[in-house]
């Protein structure tokens, strides 16, 4: 303000009404129906029920109740538990050392300001139960009611007083999907508490999520995320200096299109922190395309005071005292088990192969030939199978001789032939693997030029006659970066364009052209994301040099070649996916073989 508004009239300050209050309060709190179920289960939780049933309609927006068999409210407290900062969970010496999920008396009173709330509960031990009402900010007077034990909250016309933030709700189905992802979060975090998430709208009584009270961690998460999950995962327990990571990690080759089934948890409390998906991608980074997310549950537990959860409101953002512990916990436990988890690919792979080869059986007897779909489902299966396959393109390597030292027992089998220049088909004691040689290929490289640059720079073969390439504008950035100990050695030769003169060994004789082109396209790409750090940097460029370095493709290999490529596979770590997370190999047990042809 300009010095001619000294004579307006001068603004006094006064103190808000508690209803003005609590609802901005509730803004920070409640942003949406699934924050409110979040506040309400949470209480649940800390009051140590077993069983927590939640019932939502239209989303959330009309109805949302939450049941518990918790140790309840004493009468002569309800009052309380509606007035702002009130809370039985802290006594506010210590806001550092805090072990439960509330701690800062706003849900309630948030709630009650903007929506019709109703809280009956009987505190154990009490001979009888009562509730409280309250609406848009009035507490109507404590009155006696019917419930054997725990508490009922229901939370009616959420936001009715506030009819701005109506507008700002989503479908009724998102806001649905929103409150389930709150549950499943809560119920990972609890695995020995029972849940039920219905949808009661227009009447009905239908069950969104269920999971019953688990023995272990291992079955909540197959319970929330799928056995498939269990079965595709890598459990995990790792610790730094007084913090420790456990939970469980999906492999490369499970990963998803998204980042929604990332579930990180600190000190128990479901959380969405940036530095923490930052390092599980971090994490994944060598063995996941961009445009893949790993699919993980992981929890970092660690003396209440190394880390403040009150940042927020609505605490799902946490403040480690040193995040370069944690995130260094995250990326080496991760990356430690990864490599452990060596070729291991995941089940899901083969169930997909299987269920695109798969056919269907005909709804009808194979006899009615003018069923205008089954020429179409023969052709399909007739093309799956090279051997019957018309085309000369589909044929069948000379079946390999089998070799007596490479047994059947080890993981990846023995080889008994090779089709197209490329997959591997080996046996071993329980069924088949196929190898996709190319990239497995590429992944050995790739390992071995890591390895090569950690131990001692990676090993370079001069070109007889250097090679010179036009790369414009490129020219300084390659230049500056110094490739030198990746086995690339490139000189300065002419305004915008580069001589090399040695290639990394291990690429054989690769077109320097073609990979100084690809590094080149490599760099553009990783100036438009975020940047990476010097050593991811160069991992990426090794990613792309390990490319140039297939010579076996499209080679027939002989049959010890082939079982060196397997054994090799079997040591190397992260040998079960390429470069880009794709699966070098897929496994076929006898009983799915035998189900492909219905036979079991
Ligand atoms: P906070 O959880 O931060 O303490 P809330 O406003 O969510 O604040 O709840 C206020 C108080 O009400 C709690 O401290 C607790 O004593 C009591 N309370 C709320 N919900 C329950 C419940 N389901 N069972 C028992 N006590 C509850
Ligand atoms: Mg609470």
């Amino acid at each position: 303000m300009g010095a001619a508004d000294h004579n307006m009239i001068l603004p006094r300050i006064r103190q808000l009404d508690e209803g003005a209050v609590n609802r901005i309060a509730a803004g920070e709190v409640v942003e949406r129906p699934a924050s409110a179920v979040k506040e309400l289960v949470e209480n649940a939780l800390d009051a140590g029920a077993a069983r927590i049933r939640i019932e939502i309609a239209d989303g959330g927006r009309t109805l949302i109740r939450v049941t518990d068999d918790g140790h309840g409210i004493d009468a002569t407290d309800l009052p309380l538990a509606l007035s702002r900062h009130a809370t039985s969970k802290i006594d506010g010496s210590d806001l550092l050392n805090i072990h439960s999920f509330g701690f800062r008396g706003e849900a309630l009173p948030s709630l009650g300001a903007v929506g019709r709330l109703t809280i009956t509960s009987r505190a154990a031990g009490s001979d009888g139960a009562a509730m409280i009402h309250v609406s848009g900010g009035r507490i109507d007077p404590v009155k006696p009611a019917a419930l054997r034990a725990g508490t009922v909250v229901e939370l009616r016309d959420l936001f009715h007083a506030t009819p701005a933030r109506l507008k700002f709700l989503r479908s009724e189905r998102s806001e649905t999907m929103a409150v389930t992802d709150t549950i499943k979060r809560l119920a990972m975090a609890e695995p020995g508490v029972a849940f039920t998430l219905s949808d009661t709208s227009d009447g009905g009584d239908r069950v969104l999520f269920r999971a019953d009270a688990a023995a272990s961690l291992a079955d909540r998460l197959a319970s929330v995320l799928g056995r498939d999950f269990a079965a595709n995962a890598l459990p995990i327990d790792a610790t730094r200096d007084g913090f420790r990571l456990t939970g469980h990690a999906g492999l490369p080759t499970y990963s998803r299109g998204n980042s929604v089934h990332q579930y990180l948890f600190v000190n128990g409390r479901p959380v969405l922190d940036k530095m923490l998906t930052g390092a599980l991608r971090g994490a994944y980074m060598d063995v996941l395309s961009k445009d893949r997310h790993a699919v993980a549950a992981l929890f970092v537990t660690c003396d209440p005071v190394l880390v403040d959860c009150n940042v927020h409101p609505a605490k799902t953002q946490v403040r480690f005292r040193d995040a370069g512990i944690v995130r260094g916990l995250i990326v080496s436990g991760l990356r430690h088990a990864l490599a452990q988890a060596g070729h291991r690919a995941s089940t899901t792979v083969s169930d997909a192969t299987l269920g695109a080869m798969t056919p269907e059986r005909p709804a009808a007897p194979i006899y009615q030939m003018d069923r205008p779909s089954f020429g179409a489902r023969a052709t399909a299966y007739t093309a799956q199978m090279p051997g019957f396959a018309e085309a000369p393109s589909a044929r069948v390597e000379p079946p390999v001789e089998t070799t007596t030292d490479a047994p059947e027992a080890l993981p990846l089998g023995a080889a008994r032939a090779q089709m197209h220049e490329n997959w591997i088909l080996s046996q071993t004691e329980t069924g088949m693997i196929i190898v996709d040689a190319h990239a497995a290929h590429e992944r050995l490289v790739y390992e071995k030029l890591k390895a090569q640059m950690r131990d001692h720079g990676i090993r370079a073969q001069a070109l007889l006659i250097p090679e010179v390439i036009d790369v414009g504008a490129m020219a300084d950035r390659l230049l500056e970066l110094d490739l030198s100990k990746l086995g690339l050695s490139l000189d300065a030769f002419g305004p915008g364009t580069i001589a090399v003169r040695e290639t990394p060994a291990i690429l054989g004789n690769c077109s320097a052209k073609a990979l100084v082109q690809d590094l080149i396209e490599e760099l553009e790409e990783d100036e438009s994301a975020a940047p990476l750090s010097l050593q991811s940097k160069l991992d990426a460029i090794l990613s792309r040099m390990a490319c140039h370095g297939s010579v076996r493709t499209g080679r027939r290999m002989s049959a010890p070649e082939m079982n060196a490529l397997l054994r090799e596979m079997e040591a190397t770590p992260h040998s079960g996916q390429c470069n880009h997370g794709r699966p070098t190999y897929v496994e076929l047990k006898m009983t799915d073989i035998e189900r492909l042809f219905g036979r079991s």
